[in-house]
């Protein structure tokens, strides 16, 4: 997971013979296609990836369904999301997100003097896209993240679709799909960028196994795309997270199999939860928000000296962590952990 820099000393603190559960990343890593794609071009670091950036906007084009015009490469979603918010919303534009929710658009909204209009999740824990498309009728950017973030839950494709065409005029849905290969009942929103106002992030942080090599897009409309060019420079991925991400895209089974891997352990823990009486919350992506009874925090802390590092906690779920699924075998020593503390 993205972090800022006050976050990157608790996480350097975090043991390295503990369990790392603690930032959604994937414990399998780079699938094997990817590795030798990125060692084989790593004798070529000395040039410019001119050709290797177009062969991976292709590629991302294709596996978006848009047409390569519509696609913005970056190093990660964290890029392209913190500069839709720094283009799109101003002082008089204000941003509306969901609570709980991933927060750094709402940090990218406070540098540039954005209003944030926080809108809590329904029951279901899905957004409640009717109150955020009413939230204000000037808004310049409606952050929807599918699967949501620290939630695992899902917002369906109807409800994105209202937004999309109830919004505000001027207005720009960001769709954030970090984590959408996981999802089984919702799907992509990128068959809509071609016609509407929406940006949809993609990022091979996740099932991908990534986070450390650096890949992902927006996909969006080229006069869009266009209006976020000016927020950085000439730039380029590195061509080992390039050349990592073409050979992963091309490998069909990657997903698929890592997700049923996924699913396997995170549906397995589910039972373990329920036959425990732990309240959590279901989630279909790769965390879930387990409910410890106590502030969050503490949970993290008392995990933390059993060598179990989970994320954070949220001023709205303030009983309730955020648990990254594992290896089975990292889960058994999460389910070893959390039970002696919540015995403790
Ligand atoms: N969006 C969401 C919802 C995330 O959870 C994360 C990372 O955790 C990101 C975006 C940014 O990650 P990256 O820049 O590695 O793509």
């Amino acid at each position: 997971e993205a972090v800022l820099a006050q976050d990157v000393k608790s996480i350097a603190n975090i043991p390295p013979d503990a369990v790392r559960l603690n930032a959604n990343e994937n414990p399998l890593g780079p699938c094997p296609a990817a590795l030798d794609a990125l060692r084989n071009v790593a004798a070529q670091g000395n040039r410019y990836p001119f050709r290797l950036t177009e062969t991976f906007v292709r590629a991302m084009a294709e596996a978006g369904g848009v047409p390569a015009s519509h696609v913005l490469p970056a190093a990660g979603s964290s890029d392209p999301l913190h500069r839709v918010v720094l283009a799109f919303t101003s002082p008089s534009r204000p941003l509306v997100v969901a609570s709980p929710g991933y927060e750094a658009p709402e940090r990218a909204a406070r540098f540039v003097g954005a209003k944030v209009i926080s809108v809590p999740l329904r029951k279901d824990y899905s957004h409640d896209t009717r109150a955020m498309v009413k939230a204000d009728a000037n808004a310049g950017v409606i952050y929807i993240c599918n699967p949501n973030n620290p939630t695992g839950t899902v917002t369906a494709k109807a409800d994105i679709e209202y937004v999309v065409a109830n919004k505000p005029k001027g207005c720009v849905v960001l769709i954030d799909e970090a984590y959408i290969h996981y999802a089984k009942t919702t799907g992509s929103a990128a068959s809509l960028v071609a016609a509407s106002d929406v940006i949809v992030l993609r990022t091979f942080s996740k099932i991908y196994g990534m986070a450390g090599l650096r890949a992902g897009a927006a996909l969006g409309r080229p006069d869009l795309l266009e209006k976020l060019g000016g927020f950085a420079g000439m730039n380029f991925l590195p061509a080992t997270g390039l050349a990592a991400a073409v050979a992963s895209l091309e490998d069909k089974k990657v997903v698929p199999d890592r997700c049923k891997a996924v699913s396997d352990v995170r549906e397995d823990l589910f039972a373990w939860l329920e036959r425990k009486g732990y309240g959590f919350i279901p989630s279909e992506a790769n965390m879930v928000m387990i409910d410890g009874k106590k502030p969050g925090r503490e949970l993290m802390a008392a995990l933390l000296k059993e060598k179990v590092a989970v994320g954070r906690t949220w001023a709205a779920l303030p009983t309730h962590v955020r648990v990254t699924i594992g290896t089975p075998e990292e889960m058994t020593k999460f389910k070893t952990a959390f039970e002696k503390v919540m015995d403790s």
